[in-house]
């Protein structure tokens, strides 16, 4: 018997990050799926429609909510974005886990939608400058974007104590080891294992043949 897929939630202030993160969980683990949400943003210098995002019109996006195709939307830093329904319902019923960057808003809701099925994880940067830094770092932004990002972290990190888990990250090693480690651990509880019941059936069996 399968297990049901996980949806994997990672949020954090924007530049902590979080997509670096998940970057690297999904070189680590190819059967993760990640959620490819949609946005109503522009695409960033590399971003290709389909593979970071579904770069889509505010009257295409708002026609997906409309005909109800949406796990969760909401509006992040004057944008929408949001995560399209299929592909999860998919990955759930072949056993794959599924990971989304999302925020905090479209946390609450997926896991208000999904319950038990659902691991949140929030990502701290290890101080408000080094997030500053990075944010410049990645070179994408303009400074009045940046400067718009960093006025919304302190609103996104208050959210900090909605989440399972909480991860500083500071080194870039030891934060994806951590992530690694609550995934395997979220894997192997009791009742994401439908296969054991048979299995220790078959340890019982041995039991009354000896
Ligand atoms: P987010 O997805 O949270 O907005 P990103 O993953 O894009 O953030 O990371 C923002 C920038 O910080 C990127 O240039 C990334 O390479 C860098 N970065 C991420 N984690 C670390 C870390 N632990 N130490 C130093 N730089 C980091
Ligand atoms: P960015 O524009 O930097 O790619 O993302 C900005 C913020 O939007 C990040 O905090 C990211 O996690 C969040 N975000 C991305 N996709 C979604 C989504 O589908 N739903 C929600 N609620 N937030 C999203």
């Amino acid at each position: 018997m399968k297990r049901k897929g996980l949806l994997i939630i990672l949020s954090s202030p924007s530049g902590a990050g979080k997509s670096t993160l998940a970057k690297r969980l999904m070189e680590w683990d190819p059967t993760l799926k990640f959620s490819v949400s949609a946005t109503t943003r522009a695409p960033r210098p590399g971003e290709k429609d389909g593979r970071e995002y579904f770069f889509r019109s505010r009257e295409d996006f708002a026609a997906m909510v409309e005909a109800g195709e949406m796990l969760e939307h909401a509006e992040v830093f004057g944008n929408f974005y949001g995560s399209p329904k299929g592909p999860v319902a998919a990955a759930m019923i072949e056993g794959r886990d599924t990971l989304f960057d999302i925020d905090w808003q479209g946390g609450q809701q997926v896991k208000q939608a999904m319950g038990d099925d659902v691991v949140s994880i929030f990502v701290l940067p290890p101080s408000i400058s080094e997030l500053e830094r990075r944010l410049r770092s990645r070179g994408q932004d303009s400074d009045e974007v940046i400067a718009g990002r960093m006025a919304k972290s302190e609103a996104e990190i208050s959210h900090w104590a909605e989440y399972d888990y909480v991860l500083i990250n500071e080194d870039l090693d030891r934060a994806e080891a951590e992530l690694k480690t609550i995934l395997m651990a979220e894997r192997m509880r009791r009742d994401r294992q439908p296969s054991l019941s048979e299995f220790v059936r078959g340890l019982n069996r041995e039991f009354s043949q000896r």
